[in-house]
C-alpha cells in the first residue's frame, strides 16, 4: 500500500546528504533498521522507485525522517537531495524488514558498523536506545571517506559523551583528522578486534552500508570469533529499476 508523505522538514546533512523529514497519515510506525520504498511519478506517469532507511526512532506522530546521499548520475538521489522542497508530496510503502531491526526488548551488547550512508538505519537504533528504558550498552564503528562526510556529527557527539552506554569510534579511509592516531585506510581486522565487542560477550552485530563493506566487515567479524548468526546486514547496493 503506497501512502503519502508530506515534506515537513529538510537539513543538509552534509555537502552531499540531505535529511528528509516526513508527515505520513496514516504511518503504521516502525522497528528501528526498517526501511521504506520511495516512488516517485512524473507527470508522464514514468515512475522510479528506490529504497531508504528510517532514521527517525519509532514514534507515535507519523514522522519518519530519510537520510539521502546523492549520487552521482544517480537518478533519484539527485531529485531527492536537491530538487525536493517543503510541501512537496511522495510516495512511500513501509515500513519493511524484519530482520535488519533493533528491539528495546534485546538485552545483549550490540555493535553498530557503518560505512558511508549505512549509519542511517543504524542510527534509529541509537535513537531508539535513547528514548526507552533500554540499559544495553552499544558500539559504533562508523567508516567515512573524511571528517566532514560523518552524518549526524552534533548529535553522535553529544550522546557519546553525555552517556556511556554508547562508545562512537570514527574511521576514515581518505582523510583523518589532525593529530588522528590511525593513518587514513579501509577498516581492517586488527581495527575490528580492538574496538568492538568481544566474541565472548555474544554481540548482536548490525553492519550496514555498500556490498563491498559488509562482505568484508562481515568476515572480519567472524573471524574475530563471532558466530554468523550474530552478524546482520544490510546492504545499500542499487536497487533501482523502473517500477
Ligand atoms: C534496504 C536499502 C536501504 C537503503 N537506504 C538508503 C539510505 O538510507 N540512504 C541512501 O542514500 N541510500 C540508501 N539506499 C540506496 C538507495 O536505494 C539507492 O540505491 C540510491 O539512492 C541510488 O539511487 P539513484 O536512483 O540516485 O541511483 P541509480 O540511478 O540507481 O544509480 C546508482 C549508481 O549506479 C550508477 N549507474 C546508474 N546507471 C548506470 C549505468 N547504466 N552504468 C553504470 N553505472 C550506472 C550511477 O552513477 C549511480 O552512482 C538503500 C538501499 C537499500 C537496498
Amino acid at each position: 500500500m503506497w501512502r503519502v508523505g508530506t515534506v515537513v522538514a529538510l537539513r543538509d546533512e552534509t555537502q552531499t546528504a540531505k535529511t528528509i523529514t516526513l508527515r505520513v497519515v496514516d504511518w503504521p510506525n516502525h522497528v528501528a533498521g526498517q526501511h521504506v520504498d520511495v516512488r516517485l511519478t512524473a507527470t508522464d506517469g514514468y515512475s522510479a522507485v528506490r529504497s531508504y532507511s528510517i532514521a527517525s526512532a519509532p514514534n507515535a506522530e507519523g514522522r519518519v525522517e530519510l537520510t539521502v546521499e546523492q549520487l552521482p548520475e544517480g537518478e533519484v538521489s539527485p531529485y531527492l537531495t536537491q530538487e525536493l522542497a517543503i510541501g512537496d508530496h511522495i510516495e512511500l510503502r513501509g515500513p519493511i524488514g524484519g530482520w535488519f531491526i533493533w528491539r528495546p526488548r534485546q538485552t545483549e551488547p550490540i555493535q553498530l558498523i557503518a560505512g558511508g550512508s549505512g549509519i542511517v538505519p543504524l542510527m534509529a537504533m541509537i535513537r531508539s536506545r535513547a528514548s526507552t528504558g533500554s540499559t544495553v550498552p552499544f558500539r559504533l564503528l562508523y567508516s567515512v571517506r573524511e571528517p566532514g562526510a560523518v552524518y549526524y556529527r552534533n548529535e553522535l557527539q553529544a550522546i557519546s559523551s553525555r552517556d556511556d552506554w554508547l562508545t562512537t569510534t570514527h574511521a576514515y579511509t581518505r582523510a583523518a583528522p589532525k593529530d588522528w592516531l590511525r593513518p587514513p585506510g579501509r577498516v581492517d581486522t586488527s581495527l575490528i578486534a580492538n574496538v568492538t565487542w568481544p566474541s565472548s560477550q555474544t554481540p548482536t552485530c548490525y553492519v550496514c552500508g555498500p556490498t563491498a563493506f559488509v562482505e568484508s566487515i562481515a568476515a572480519m567479524l567472524v573471524s574475530c570469533g563471532n558466530h554468523p548468526d550474530k552478524i546482520k546486514t544490510e546492504r545499500f547496493g542499487p536497487t533501482g529499476g523502473l517500477k
